[in-house]
């Protein structure tokens, strides 16, 4: 099992859904643990205090805004002061709008490209100069299924998933001989509240019931008729920190039950 003790890993987005499955596995492989996200203060304090109290090591929360390059700045400085270099860095932070193209509203496209696609770019460049003076470094980027493949009605996360897909490959290039690797994984459905929340929008944009949405748009595309876990996801994440993975890079790996092999 990959011991992750003294490693400190952030995870943007880890309030909820993929990202606070993939901190509960970092930090359950004894990693400190930065949190951060949108959400209610006492949830999250008992959410922080929870991990902490497990078999990991120090987990601290910092609210920073992932539309915000300078409040970016100040998450990785944070924990950069408090733990020297930030080792892990999970990009999972994101939202979802699902509308027509010529419906969709310009400030949510803003928004889905800076949380998405954007705070990726600012968490990295922020990241890096102390994870090279470590020697060792792990950048996983949570993108999608629809990181290779398309869905109509969602052209602002398609094009910021697709997006996020080449910055991990040409960040990989980049980083490739500082012993830093750089991946994506691109999920397939999740039943988190990012999912949840699209379900009646998609309905209402196709004609159908939320169950027919389940079944046969969502789960459609999905050949093992199952949805992906938050578990399933952080053992991907722990399996890209392992030393196993130590020539994966520039990778982007599909997690979607057979979905883009079709
Ligand atoms: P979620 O809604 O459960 O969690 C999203 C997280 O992002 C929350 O912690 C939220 O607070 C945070 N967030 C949103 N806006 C923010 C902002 N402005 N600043 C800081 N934090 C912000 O969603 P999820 O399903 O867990 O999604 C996590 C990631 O996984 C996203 O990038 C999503 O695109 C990706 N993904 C999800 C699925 C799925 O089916 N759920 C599939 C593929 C990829």
């Amino acid at each position: 099992m990959t011991n992750l003790t003294s490693k400190t890993a952030l995870i943007t987005g880890s309030t909820s859904g993929i990202g606070l499955g993939i901190a509960r596995g970092l930090a359950a492989a004894g990693a400190n643990v930065v949190l951060n996200g949108l959400g209610d203060g006492d949830e999250i304090e008992r959410q922080r205090a929870e991990l902490e109290a497990g078999p990991g090591g120090d987990v601290i929360y910092h609210g920073a805004d992932m539309t915000r390059p300078d409040e970016i700045e100040d998450l990785v400085r944070t924990a950069e002061a408090r733990f020297g270099a930030v080792d892990i860095l999970v990009n999972n932070a994101g939202i979802q709008l699902v509308s027509p193209i010529d419906e969709f509203p310009p400030e949510r496209w803003d928004a889905i490209i800076a949380i998405n696609l954007n705070s990726a770019f600012h968490t990295t460049r922020v990241a890096l100069p102390a994870m090279k003076a470590a020697g060792w470094g792990r950048i996983i980027n949570i993108a999608s299924a629809h990181g290779l493949v398309a869905s109509p009605y969602k052209s602002a996360y398609v094009s910021a998933k697709h997006g996020i897909v080449g910055m991990t490959k040409t960040v990989a290039l980049e980083v490739a001989e500082a012993n830093i690797t750089c991946n994506a994984i691109c999920p397939g459905y999740v039943l988190t509240p990012l999912v949840e929340k699209q379900i009646p929008d998609t309905a209402k944009a196709r004609g159908l019931t939320d169950e027919q949405v389940k079944r046969d748009v969502l789960l459609a595309a999905q050949w093992t008729k199952k949805f992906v876990s938050v578990e399933q996801l952080a053992g991907v994440a722990l399996f890209l920190c392992s030393d196993a993975a130590e020539n994966i890079t520039g990778v982007a790996l599909p997690v979607d039950g057979g979905w883009t092999a079709a």
